[in-house]
């Protein structure tokens, strides 16, 4: 059975924007007319309410970027930077690593 609004219309399914409730599905008089309302989807959890607008606003900012052109980086390109600059670091620590355990392997033959 189809949820109906206090006006015996069929609820509209429309998704929330806002900071707490970021794509949260909810039902709503299609025409406004009266106050029905229902979530349909549960409560994001808190780490979700802090998550979700992050990345709605880095999405944003990409796209006011690839409008304008402009070359200023945002957020999700340092986050790439920065991924990048630790596969350098791990790569370094991985190169010592194999260094000492070569290093080890002959300390035990020459014994
Ligand atoms: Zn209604």
């Amino acid at each position: 059975m189809a949820n109906m609004c206090y006006c015996r219309k069929r609820a509209a399914q429309q998704m929330a924007w806002t900071t707490t409730n970021a794509s949260r599905r909810f039902l709503a008089c299609p025409d406004r007319c009266c106050n029905y309302f229902r979530w349909i989807d549960s409560p994001l959890c808190p780490r979700a309410q802090v998550i979700i607008p992050g990345l709605i606003r880095r999405i944003n900012a990409l796209e006011a970027q690839q409008r304008t052109g402009g070359d200023i980086m945002t957020g999700a390109e340092e986050e790439e930077v920065d991924v990048v600059d630790k596969r350098k670091c791990c790569n370094k620590t991985m190169s010592l690593l194999i260094f000492t355990w070569i290093c080890i392997f002959f300390y035990v033959v020459s014994f």
